[in-house]
């Protein structure tokens, strides 16, 4: 089966893959070859398994800033 036109992700690319989860045609850049998906269901599938993990504030620290008189 041929495809032809242009990934559905970027819409500028040429189709090199078709995902094998949602079937979008994809260019190279948004076909992910170790999962054999387009990049918006790896991101999901990632999403999916690992809890965002909420990134701590990440402060100066800069030990006590006591004032000078
Ligand atoms: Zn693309
Ligand atoms: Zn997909």
């Amino acid at each position: 089966m041929s495809v032809s036109g242009t990934c559905q992700l970027c819409g500028t690319r040429e189709i090199t893959d078709d995902c094998g989860r949602c079937g979008k045609l994809v260019c190279a850049t948004h076909y992910d070859d170790s999962f054999g998906y387009c990049t918006n269901c790896v991101t999901e599938i990632r999403g999916a398994k690992e809890p965002t993990s909420t990134p701590e504030e990440d402060e100066f620290s800069d030990g006590v800033d006591t004032f000078r008189s």
